[in-house]
């Protein structure tokens, strides 16, 4: 079954901007989806529409196969979402926000209770529950979110941008929590910046540009498409202009340091390294110039 199903969906604001032009996007239950695009792409305006903030202009969703137009307050019950803006109350406590979310979705005082313990723990948030929530750090404004949303054990999690602004300690441990939900069942659909936080978490990608998905696919086979590559080199020695003039793809950052730009479907990094150390080039060390998923991204969007 498929958590979401979007067809068609198009949003025309009322300025006049097209911020969706028709996007078909399916996301299957247990999946862990990540939807990526450059800013103004589209991904707050399907968010929105999804989680009901949004009208959408035409076009169907459904979640777990319940039509939003047809039968909303089920298919909302569905879903959990984390907005990127923090929008809780700053003068309630931590226990009372999530509380307050468990009534909103009629839950029994004693399951919201339990609940709420129990994703205090997980969130490692149970020595601030009697905070106001304006006292806590970026990093635990974070997980109080995620918490609020869990609180009625969603089907379908949404978050939008969940570690921004968030250390990398917290950020892991986030990334450690979300897995595990995912892997008790959760759905989780993700929009983020962070291409790290994507290559780490998602199984499938959808990249959206200018209100069209210009990808759907899986994180392994956008990889695999991924048919050049850089690296800087560090040398052990100075490098002059004429030992590297051979070498169309290799540049001299300095006299240290050169960048490869290497198609891994004709040259091998191996064969390069060893005509490098025929003209007496030595290598220190070697990084990646990019995060690989940063490329390609980068790479769609400037061809769709
Ligand atoms: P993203 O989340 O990918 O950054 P958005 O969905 O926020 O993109 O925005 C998509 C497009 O819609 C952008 O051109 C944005 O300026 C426009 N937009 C977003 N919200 C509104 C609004 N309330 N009124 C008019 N235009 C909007």
């Amino acid at each position: 079954m498929n958590a979401l199903d979007i067809r068609s969906l198009k949003k025309t604001y009322t300025n006049g901007t097209k911020a969706l032009k028709g996007v078909n996007l399916q996301v299957a239950q247990g999946d862990f989806f990540g939807l990526l695009g450059p800013n103004g792409a589209g991904k707050s305006t399907i968010i929105g529409i999804i989680s009901s903030l949004i009208r959408k202009t035409s076009g169907s969703v459904k979640i777990f196969n319940t039509d939003i137009d047809k039968n909303f307050a089920l298919a909302k019950s569905f879903i959990g979402i984390t907005p990127q803006e923090l929008n809780f109350n700053q003068f309630e406590t931590v226990e009372d926000i999530v509380l307050n979310q468990a009534g909103f979705y009629g839950m029994r005082k004693k399951l919201a209770r339990e609940r709420l313990d129990e994703l205090l723990e997980k969130l490692r948030l149970e020595d601030r529950r009697k905070e106001v929530s304006r006292n806590l750090s970026g990093g635990m404004k974070r997980r109080l979110m995620i918490a609020r949303a869990l609180v009625h054990k969603p089907k379908l999690l949404l978050l939008d941008e969940p570690t921004a602004g968030v250390d990398i300690e917290i950020r892991h441990s986030i990334w450690s929590f979300l897995k595990e939900l995912n892997s008790l069942g959760t759905t989780i659909i993700l929009t983020t910046h962070n291409l790290e936080e994507v290559e780490i978490l998602c199984r499938n990608i959808g990249i959206i540009n200018s209100g069209h998905l210009i990808e759907d696919t899986s994180l392994r086979t956008l990889l695999s498409q991924l048919d050049s590559e850089s690296y800087i080199l560090d040398l052990e020695d100075e490098v002059t202009d004429a030992q590297i003039a051979d070498f169309p793809e290799l540049k001299a950052i300095d006299k240290h340091q050169i960048e490869i730009n290497i198609n891994k479907k004709e040259k091998s990094l191996n064969s390069l390294f060893v005509k490098l150390s025929d003209k007496g080039i030595g290598i220190r060390s070697m990084r990646n110039k990019n995060n690989r998923l940063e490329k390609l991204f980068l790479d769609l969007i400037s061809t769709s």
